[in-house]
């Protein structure tokens, strides 16, 4: 069939395979392009198949060398529709892997249950004996837990309600959005979902099993930002579970001491991924800061950032680049003075007027279009594609 985007709002129900195939094959030929990485050889992804997790599979395999098994959580074709990307993505990269003669398994199924991470141990025993790094990248706005409870995350403010520009995906307006504030059950759901806790349960199975190699490795990631997004992020729920997930690390790193095994979280920049978009004010501060890092030369996506964040600032020649705040961070870009200064400057003044001048909304446009598979260059969507 000849498959076409399908945009609703922030979600595109429609992906398409060749493209999604494009996508992953030029981030491969992004790591294949640069040196490579004196990083561990057997690697566990768990959030393989899209934006932060699925760069990081690539950079680990074809930076590496090293064996991989991705958990994803993706939906497979059915009659009519197409599958979601992550599902191409993962066909291509085992694809790939395999071709290059790299041990590549992928479990699709839900990270949250004991089945899976059962599935995952086994697969680990019989293959590779062991892990050495165990990268935890997983977005989701719910969780199932063991004794079947169903939780949903919120995006709220804490405290008081929060208004800022909003751009309006579906008209290219800008107007504003109200945050309203969560009360404590929705904090606390938020935190189940997407704090620490399944990171922590994933630590202790792995090394209950032992299947986790002494010295081990693992990372999760964070987002912090600027200012300006502090209400709706790292001082709204998400923030509230991204802190549990930092003191996650410090007590992963504490309870295994004595088997040598680290646990960190990167902070990564922000970029257009399907948990990001979904996120009401991010989208404009994402275009504004595209506009600016492009400018200056210093944009870089999912796979830029996973490449620099392996080869220099976790198995680079100085070692792990802690920063003050016990974190890693490739956020460091984003963050700089001149970047952020700029960023606000334009923020000030940005208006329905104006947006198409002052903010990247183009290659907003071209990422997001890009996750599902769309507007890559050499594909031809004219064609006839076996979804
Ligand atoms: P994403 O939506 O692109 O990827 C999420 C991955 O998790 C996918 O592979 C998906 O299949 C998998 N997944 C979701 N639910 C699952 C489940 N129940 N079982 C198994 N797999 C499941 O998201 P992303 O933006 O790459 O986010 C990854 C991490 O990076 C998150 O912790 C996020 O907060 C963080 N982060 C994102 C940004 C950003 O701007 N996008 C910035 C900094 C940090």
């Amino acid at each position: 069939m000849i498959v076409e985007p399908k945009v609703k709002g922030f979600i595109c129900t429609t992906a398409h395979p060749v493209g999604c195939k494009a996508n992953v094959i030029s981030q491969i030929d992004y790591v294949k392009k640069n040196e490579k990485i004196a990083g561990p050889k057997r690697v566990l992804v768990i959030g393989a198949s899209t934006g932060y997790g699925l760069a990081s599979r690539i950079t680990a395999a074809f930076g590496m060398g090293a064996s991989t098994i991705g958990v994803y959580f993706d939906k497979e074709a059915s009659g009519k529709r197409t599958a979601t990307p992550g599902f191409y993505n993962t066909r291509t990269f085992d694809e790939m892997a395999q071709n290059e003669g790299l041990y590549s398994k992928s479990i699709n199924g839900d990270a949250f249950s004991l089945e899976i991470k059962e599935q995952v141990i086994q697969l680990i025993k019989e293959d590779l004996g062991q892990v050495d790094l165990v990268v935890y990248s997983l977005a989701s706005p719910r969780r199932t837990t063991a004794d079947g409870t169903n939780y949903v995350s919120a995006l709220k403010t804490i405290g008081s309600d929060f208004t800022q520009k909003n751009w309006n995906l579906r008209d290219n307006t800008i107007s504003e959005a109200t945050l309203t504030s969560a009360t404590e059950e929705e904090i606390a759901n938020t935190v189940k979902v997407m704090g620490g806790e399944d990171w922590s349960d994933w630590m202790n199975a792995l090394a209950d099993a032992d299947v986790l190699a002494d010295n081990a490795i693992t990372v999760a990631y964070s987002y912090i930002g600027p200012k300006l997004t502090y209400p709706i992020y790292h001082e709204g729920t998400i923030g509230r579970a991204k802190q549990h997930l930092a003191d996650t690390a410090v007590s992963i790193s504490h309870q295994y001491a004595d088997k040598g095994i680290k646990a960190f979280v990167s902070v990564n920049k922000a970029l257009v991924t399907q948990a990001s978009s979904a996120i009401p004010v991010v989208p404009l501060y994402l275009s504004v800061l595209y506009k600016v890092m492009k400018e200056k030369d210093i944009h870089e996506g999912c796979i830029e950032q996973m490449y620099r964040l392996f080869a220099d600032k976790v198995f680079g020649t100085d070692g792990i680049q802690i920063e003050a705040d016990g974190m890693l961070h490739v956020d460091d870009w984003e963050m700089r003075e001149d970047v952020q200064n700029e960023v606000m400057e334009i923020w000030e003044k940005i208006d329905t007027e104006n947006l198409l001048e002052l903010a990247d909304t183009e290659g907003y446009w071209l990422d997001f279009y890009q996750m599902f598979g769309f507007k890559m260059d050499g594909v031809d969507y004219s064609a006839d594609v076996e979804v």
